[in-house]
């Protein structure tokens, strides 16, 4: 397999499917191990940016860089308590929390700072997000207050949710959390590309990292993997992080611009001829752009990419608009891992598949998994115990607060992301007639009783209570 660099985003969907670790990821550049490759083909077809084919090129790693004493690194100590790998949201709050517990705290991320690349459709609820930080006018676009819906055959259902959300400036927001993690103590190298973890004879962890083109190296007594989709520590850590291919979104997105919108309302567009086992989402940023975006799952890329989807999308729904730049990702719309800790590692966020398997909501949930993490560390540090069994405490409490519901919301993925156009179709009728202000979720419930409730209530608990209300 070959990697056509002049296309590549560098979104790592390729490494998320891989299940041979053979692609490597930094800030640069991909590159496919072809003496690892087993030709499966499944980062070519789900590459969104169609950067994959078939080829060789020798891409083994190099063995001649050098590693140098840390103690050159200026701010660096040579042994933390905790280490970060990844500064999302997940990274960052996992650092907050570690540092707030007094843990000395170290945050390597890859990219020049936190929150750029955007690679988000950038909704979040208002609800319960002080508990990580004040809202604040300088990280919201735009408001939302309604969803829409839209069915196959063109009907709409409008919901309305009594808790605010938000379309956020995510290179603003990230940045914030990052900053709040390093006003309580944490640290923070950028450009620092983590490529491997290995276990020390007195049971602490050196993270190797490269950074400034020579390799280096930090010690410390437990690893955090935040490093998103393409997550590679829990691999390192002997977690199989594979995703299967109907498990990965794969996804484009286009900063529309020029056009006209309610500015209080996203809207989802479902059907197989618009976006097969997924949709097109519109979040208005103003009244008159929106990041507008396709996911579809891996084994539907296959027969034609999702960006031809939402080019045929555009034409139809916004054929006057200007598109001031695109984005290539993917979204680990899974279960959780049935392992998210192992001695000394654990993962939070995209890494650990944490993310709402129907909405591909992700942020809120790397958000809390973060808090529970650090939280954790800071119980295993004062134990003086990283292994697996104290560990393990963060993933009962993950599996309490959101675990159970997620998985419930992966069953329903399965069932609506699927279902035959006429059975979406079948929402629009039932609901016909009602005034949109009143399609809450009880009255929903109420409504339908005589209609498809089964499917109303699955449509219904998934989007309101996920994306909306999270
Ligand atoms: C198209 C799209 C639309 C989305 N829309 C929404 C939405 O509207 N609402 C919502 O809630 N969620 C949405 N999500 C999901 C959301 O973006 C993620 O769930 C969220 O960013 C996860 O946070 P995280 O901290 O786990 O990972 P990330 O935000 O992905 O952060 C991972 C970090 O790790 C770094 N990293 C990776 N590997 C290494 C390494 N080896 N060394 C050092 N650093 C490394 C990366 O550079 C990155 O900064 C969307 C996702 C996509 C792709
Ligand atoms: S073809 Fe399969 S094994 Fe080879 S790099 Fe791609 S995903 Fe990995
Ligand atoms: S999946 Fe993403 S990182 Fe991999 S080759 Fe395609 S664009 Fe590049």
């Amino acid at each position: 397999m070959k990697v056509i660099w002049n296309k590549c985003d560098i979104c790592g969907v390729c490494a998320s499917v891989c299940p041979v670790d053979a692609v490597t990821i930094s800030e640069h550049k991909v590159e496919i191990n072809n003496m690892k490759c087993i030709d499966c083909n499944k980062c070519l077809i789900v590459c969104p940016a169609m950067a994959i084919v078939r080829g060789f090129e020798n891409n083994s790693p190099k063995e001649d860089e050098t590693t140098i004493d840390l103690t050159l690194l200026p701010n660096i100590e040579k042994e933390y308590d905790v280490i970060v790998v990844g500064a999302g949201p997940g990274g960052s709050v996992t650092a907050r929390f570690s540092a707030e517990n007094n843990l000395s705290t170290l945050i390597l991320e890859r990219d020049r700072e936190a929150g750029i690349p955007v690679r988000c459709a950038e909704g979040i609820s208002g609800g319960g997000l002080d508990a990580f930080i004040n809202i604040d006018e300088r990280f919201i676009s735009s408001r939302i207050r309604k969803a829409r819906l839209y069915t196959p055959d063109g009907n709409h259902l409008d919901m309305r949710s009594k808790v605010e959300g938000y379309v956020l400036e995510r290179r603003v927001f990230d940045s914030a959390l990052c900053d709040i993690a390093c006003q309580k103590g944490a640290e923070m190298l950028t450009k620092a590309d983590v490529t491997g973890i290995k276990k020390t004879s007195d049971g602490k962890m050196k993270v190797f990292f490269t950074y400034k083109g020579l390799q280096r190296y930090v010690t410390c007594k437990i690893v955090i993997g935040a490093d998103g989709v393409e997550s590679r520590v829990g691999r390192w850590a002997g977690i199989d992080t594979t995703l299967k291919l109907n498990d990965i979104s794969s996804s484009t997105q286009y900063r529309i611009n020029n056009i006209q919108l309610d500015s209080e309302m996203i809207s989802f567009y479902f059907g197989n001829k618009i976006a097969p086992g997924g949709y097109v989402w519109v979040f208005h940023k103003s009244s008159n752009s929106a990041n507008v975006g396709i996911g579809i799952t891996g084994n539907f890329a296959q027969n034609k990419p999702a960006q031809d989807y939402l080019d045929e999308f555009i034409k139809i729904h916004f054929p006057e608009a200007s598109i001031s730049y695109t984005v290539y990702s993917g979204v680990p719309i899974a279960n959780t891992l049935d392992k998210i800790v192992a001695d000394n590692v654990m993962l939070v966020g995209d890494a650990a598949r944490q993310v709402n398997p129907v909405t591909g909501g992700g942020i809120k949930q790397a958000m809390v998994a973060g808090k529970i993490a650090g939280e954790v560390a800071a119980e295993a540090i004062l134990k003086n115990d990283y292994s697996t069994k104290i560990l393990k405490k963060y993933s009962q409490e993950w599996e309490r607060v959101l675990g159970s519901k997620h998985r419930f919301m992966y069953k329903i993925k399965e069932k609506v992301l699927n279902a035959p156009d006429e059975r979406l179709n079948k929402i629009s009728n039932i609901c016909k007639g009602l005034p949109a202000e009143d399609i809450s979720l009880t009255y929903l419930f109420k409504a339908v009783v005589k209609g498809d409730p089964k499917l109303v209530a699955e449509m219904a608990t998934a989007f309101v209570l996920s994306k909306i209300s999270i």
